[in-house]
């Protein structure tokens, strides 16, 4: 029997818990009736300073499907999901809010697609009840700055809410990178990836953990993860001074050679000056370029992760039966 195991970070959510579980063991119920599957539910306490921890231990003496994390204490949402996703053993992987914002109810939606075969199913947001204007339009520049910069795009409007097969998940836990911007990671992996869009609702109570300080540290953790650009500025930058300063130059140069250098010695400091800027700019650019490789290569990421490996059709006889056709998750570095 396949099982679908459902992690859900929880911070100071004592509040939402209860209504939360009450609402995805419906989904359970739906889900064990209809395919068959044996369902979990991973609660990972992120060190609250509510009761929240108490209220999943009871979730847990009442209920034999849930399971709990309690992390040492509140180490973000990032790694709060990185912890239950270690600690996930399931051939389905579903990632939720515990606030409500995300619907329990989709789940099934995202099951049906992973039977067809989809590794990952994504929740794309169609409409952000409760959410400030300033919210969504800060949220709406940044993926398009991302789309812009990174190589690894971040679909719009998209959260953590998804459902992931097992091979992706053990893609997932190849990342072991110690700054996780986990959007960006769980497109990264790759995969057959499929969007279902829903209405996103408001939160069921308490407040967002997210303030716009968080979110903008967020969103240079998400460019600073997925990209070296910034590192490259000091080039352009420096391209374009030493540029200027040349063009300036001849213009300084020129002035003084025609009218005479009736400040002594001002043309000359002043094209030192401005040439040597450029230059000192073009300068740190190039090491901002290694500095980005080393950058990059210390997150020691698997180079590629493998989607299918067919054997040829002639060791497939000769293996007959004893190697199926399966889809090998462990890439080669
Ligand atoms: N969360 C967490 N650790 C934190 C902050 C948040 O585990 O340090 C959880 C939180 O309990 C919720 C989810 O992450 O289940 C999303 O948080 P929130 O609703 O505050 O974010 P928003 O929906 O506003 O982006
Ligand atoms: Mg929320």
């Amino acid at each position: 029997m396949s099982k679908l195991c459902v992690v859900v970070p929880a911070y100071n959510e004592g509040e939402s818990l209860r209504e939360f579980h009450a609402r995805l063991a419906a989904v359970f119920d739906q889900i064990a009736g209809k395919l068959a599957m044996q369902c979990e539910a991973l609660y990972v306490d992120d060190g609250s300073r509510d009761d929240t921890y108490a209220v999943m231990c009871g979730l847990r003496e009442a209920d034999p499907r849930v399971a709990t994390l309690k992390l040492a204490r509140n180490f973000g949402k990032e790694l709060a999901l990185t912890a239950g996703l270690d600690a996930a053993d399931a051939d389905a992987i579903v990632v939720i809010d515990a606030d409500l914002q995300d619907p329990p109810e989709l789940i099934p939606a995202f099951l049906d697609h992973w039977r067809e075969g989809y590794d990952v199913v994504y929740g794309t947001r169609s409409t952000r009840a409760g959410e400030t204007r300033l919210k969504k339009f800060t949220s709406a520049a940044f993926y398009r700055v991302m789309e812009r910069l990174s190589a690894t795009p971040v679909p719009r409007d998209t959260g953590d809410f998804r459902l992931m097969s097992r091979r992706a998940l053990d893609a997932l836990k190849r990342l072991r990178e110690r700054q996780r911007f986990m959007k960006g990671l769980f497109t990264w992996i790759g995969y057959k990836q499929k969007s279902v869009v829903y209405e996103r609702d408001a939160r069921f109570a308490g407040e967002s953990k997210f303030n716009y300080w968080r979110l903008w540290n967020f969103a240079l953790e998400g460019i600073t993860s997925f990209s070296t650009a910034p590192l490259k500025l000091a080039t352009y930058v420096g391209l374009g001074t030493a540029g200027l300063a040349f063009v300036y130059a001849l213009w300084v140069f020129g002035k003084a050679l025609l009218l005479g250098d009736r400040v002594q010695g001002y043309p000359t400091l002043m094209l030192v000056i401005l040439f040597l800027g450029g230059v000192q700019l073009m300068a740190l650019g190039m090491i901002g370029e290694y500095l980005g490789r080393m950058y990059i290569e210390t997150k020691q990421r698997p180079l590629y992760l493998i989607d299918e490996l067919m054997p040829a059709a002639q060791a497939e006889q000769t293996h007959a039966g004893k190697m199926p056709r399966q889809p090998a998750a462990a890439g080669v570095n």
